[in-house]
């Protein structure tokens, strides 16, 4: 399998392969960008099919990490770990100190988190042996779960896409259709029912559909409906995926703004699908980078109010992406990662100005 010139190495600047037979560990650690600071991304724990998948994986995400931190205005890079197995198995206390031995390694050139497979309590296991982790349990100093800060930066996100659209950020009485009410979605229509917006929501769990609807008077939605849903904004919350070629004709609104990731199914060509019946999409990697900026703030000990506060920006930057896809008839997917290539760039000139300054003595 060629590494160096894999479709999905996009300059990578170090990609670490990590074994320990003794606890049944084989990782992969990425590191895509430290141009804006030290790379930081969640530690996958999944059952690839080959080592081939993990590679790709691990490749693309922790470079897709790299736009997400630029654009969210963080000094932080882009990198991403996967745990080749089944975590629900494979996964023990040894294991996972045994990772944090490979973070450490790194010297705080990569700094690992949750994701998929892995818990708090894994990050508490990994703390034993490295500093270089964040997504703690608040028990243990950490920020705690980050949904509420990654919903506030969707709500806010929702409002900059309502005043590209409606010429207005009131939510009064608009209407949004929410996908999945999990911890981000059940967040987010907190938020938005408290502003006056009318949500439609839906889920796979019974019990978190009746709680949230009690709750908030959402009118809830069969699973496979929400798309039909004549609402104003589509707030997709639950997978990856959904925006294709099934679902995009049956969108009745015209803005879709939501926490999950990889919303699009395939970013060019569903992209361009929105754009030509004006849709507007809101990058899910701009408008979900509440829970990055949430564990930015526990890295920097700052309180969950600034996180909150620095989640808000996230309204300024989509108004900014929204303009240069509209200046530059480019798609909003292509705007984000205009901005998030020129703020590295630009930046990154910067930090070579610095050290040819103080080279000189
Ligand atoms: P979650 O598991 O708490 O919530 C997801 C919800 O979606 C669950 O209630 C689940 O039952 C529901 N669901 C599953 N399949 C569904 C279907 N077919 N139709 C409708 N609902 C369905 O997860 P979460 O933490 O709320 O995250 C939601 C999304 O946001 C994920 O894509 C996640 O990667 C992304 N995200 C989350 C955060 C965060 O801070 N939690 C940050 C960034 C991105």
């Amino acid at each position: 399998m060629p590494v160096f010139s894999h479709a999905e190495n996009f300059n990578h600047e170090q990609i670490v392969y990590c074994r320990n037979d003794d606890v049944g560990l084989k990782a992969i650690i990425a590191i895509h960008d430290t141009t804006l600071g030290p790379a930081l991304g969640g530690c996958r724990f999944y059952d690839y099919e080959s080592e081939a998948d993990a590679v790709r994986d691990v490749l693309r995400l922790s470079r897709g990490m790299t736009y997400k931190a630029a654009c969210a205005g963080l000094n932080l890079g882009g990198g991403k770990a996967v745990i080749i197995g089944n975590p629900r198995t494979d996964k023990s206390e040894a294991l996972m100190r045994a990772f944090g031995m490979f973070v450490d390694s790194l010297g705080g050139r990569y700094i690992t988190a949750e994701d998929s497979g892995t818990s708090v309590a894994d990050m508490d296991y990994i703390s034993a042996e490295t500093d270089h982790v964040c997504g703690l349990s608040a028990a243990s100093g950490g920020s705690g779960d980050p949904s509420p800060v990654t919903a506030w930066g969707v709500f806010h996100g929702i409002r900059a896409a309502c005043d590209e659209v409606f010429g207005s950020t009131s939510l009064r009485d608009k209407k949004v259709a929410v996908q999945g009410v999990g911890n981000v979605g059940r967040w987010l229509v907190k938020y938005l029912s408290e502003e006056g917006a009318k949500t439609f929501i839906t889920d796979v769990d019974e019990q978190r559909i009746q709680s949230v609807a009690s709750e908030f008077g959402s009118e809830v939605v069969d699973k496979d409906d929400i798309y039909d849903v004549d609402a104003d904004v589509f707030a997709p919350c639950a997978l990856g995926a959904i925006v294709n070629d099934d679902t995009i004709g049956r969108l009745k609104g015209p803005i879709i703004a939501g926490g999950a990731n990889n919303q699009l199914d395939n970013m060019s060509r569903h992209g361009a699908m929105l754009r030509e019946r004006n849709i507007l999409y809101a990058p899910d990697y701009v408008i979900n980078a509440g829970g990055l900026i949430n564990v930015y703030a526990e890295l920097n000990k700052s309180p969950r109010e600034k996180a909150l506060r620095d989640a808000e920006h996230i309204f300024q930057t989509l108004k900014s992406i929204f303009a240069t896809a509209r200046e530059r008839n480019i798609t909003t997917a292509v705007a984000a990662n205009l901005v998030a290539e020129g703020r590295i760039s630009s930046i990154g000139k910067l930090s070579s100005f610095q050290r040819a300054g103080s080279s000189v003595k």
